[in-house]
């Protein structure tokens, strides 16, 4: 790698060269012509092995890395992970089947998500990975499913805590939730498991998601390690495996810092002693998804008109809200915020704007970016969307007007 390539001082895990942003050494006119259509995405390997490093130098030895790939389920991205990180979280059958199309043995893939269907169960069990189980009926037919195939279940326990994760984008802990099992229901589910003669692995607690704010993560993993010890105790089999969740946010919007991974890094040095102490064969995992990829991606789409409205200047792009729901701000947020765009072939342009980024949609809502200072874009120009990698095309609602979907590289 050349440190000395230009960066850009406002999205510095790119090159710039000569006023074009590169995407995986190429630069993204060329690039586009390459994948021979706009809009796509763009995601580059470079950034996400480099993350994993980030993480790896920052984080105990002890701590093994999974990649929860809904965030990106694009095969040759989850290929990619496969060979970084130690492990993959799915959530779906189709997840599975794309986690167990890569190098990734089964027995480091788990499987978590409220809902499974028999056929998902079955299919797990058959692939010899780890259900992460989300309540007591889905145990029992789990079981049932062992004893039909004579495959004995490996199973975690998907643990729903009595505390939360603060400050975070996404609350999936505390309180009464749809995810997981009770804390205080885990110790009879527990009995049960060793009735039933499950193969028993360990606990899955996942707090929340898109935290950027390292006290609020300390706290919720002093918390965690806590539940579990407690839980351990019921245990029909020493604890294998604690998957402690993730919820690593990445600035999307001005003001925004990210997370401060020495922080985290120092707090879980101080906290595993007393873990290793207490479940000494156990093997913790923290789970990511976007921490990972988004990060390492764009969304690119091409300018095809340009309006002024009453003194205001739109440039109407050929993407939108219906490959990228988030950039619109439509996916869970409270109020609309531009995600970082630029004009990708302009990157350096002293002749600005503030223009308005719509898509093609008959919508309001197909926004990406609201009255934002751009390089003056003409008709033909690239449209970026930084910090696209994660819940981009796959959460987005593609079919919605029926335009073409996007096209998805790896570079
Ligand atoms: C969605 C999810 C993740 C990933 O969340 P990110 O914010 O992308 O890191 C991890 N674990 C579970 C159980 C999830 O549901």
């Amino acid at each position: 790698m050349n440190a000395t390539r230009p960066k850009h001082a406002a999205f510095p895990q790119f090159d710039v060269v000569d006023g074009c942003l590169h995407i995986g050494g190429m630069s993204l006119v060329r690039l586009a012509q390459r994948v021979g259509s706009t809009p796509f995405y763009a995601y580059e390997r470079r950034a996400l092995t480099e993350r994993v490093a980030l993480l790896r130098r920052h984080l105990p030895d002890e701590i093994h890395l999974h990649y929860a790939m809904k965030a990106n389920p694009m095969p040759a991205v989850v290929q990619h992970m496969a060979g970084l990180v130690d492990g993959i979280d799915v959530a779906s059958g189709l997840e599975l089947k794309v986690a167990l199309d890569t190098t990734m043995r089964p027995e480091c893939i788990s499987f978590a998500g409220p809902g499974k269907s028999d056929a998902e169960l079955s299919s797990a069990l058959a692939a010899g990975i780890v259900v992460n189980l989300e309540s007591e009926q889905e145990m029992e037919r789990l079981a049932r499913l062992g004893k039909e195939s004579a495959i004995v279940p490996k199973v975690a326990v998907r643990v729903n805590p009595d505390f939360e994760l603060k400050s975070s984008g996404m609350k999936m802990s505390g309180g009464p939730k749809q995810f997981g099992v009770d804390a205080e229901r885990v110790p009879a589910m527990l009995d049960r498991i060793g009735a039933l003669g499950l193969d028993f692995f360990g606990f899955h607690i996942f707090c929340g998601s898109q935290n950027l704010k390292a006290a609020a993560i300390q706290e919720a993993h002093g918390k965690t390690f806590a539940l579990a010890i407690r839980l351990a105790a019921h245990a029909p089999v020493p604890l294998r495996l604690l998957n402690i969740g993730g919820g690593f946010g990445v600035p999307y919007f001005p003001g925004e810092e990210p997370l401060d991974l020495v922080a985290v890094g120092e707090n879980l040095r101080r906290l595993l002693p007393e873990v290793k102490q207490q479940l000494s064969d156990v093997q913790i995992v923290i789970e990511l998804g976007r921490y990972f990829v988004a990060e390492a991606g764009v969304y690119v789409c091409r300018v095809v008109d340009r309006k002024i409205s009453r003194g205001q200047v739109f440039l109407i792009a050929d993407g939108g809200l219906h490959h990228h729901l988030a950039a619109s701000g439509n996916f869970g947020q409270v109020i609309r915020k531009n995600y970082p765009v630029a004009i990708g072939n302009k990157m350096n342009a002293t002749k600005r704007e503030i223009a308005s980024v719509v898509g093609p949609l008959c919508t309001p809502l197909d926004l990406l970016a609201d009255q934002m200072e751009l390089a003056k874009a003409e008709v033909g120009d690239l449209v970026v969307v930084f910090q696209s990698g994660a819940y981009g095309l796959t959460a987005s609602p593609s079919a919605f007007l029926s335009h073409p979907t996007a096209a998805e590289v790896l570079v």
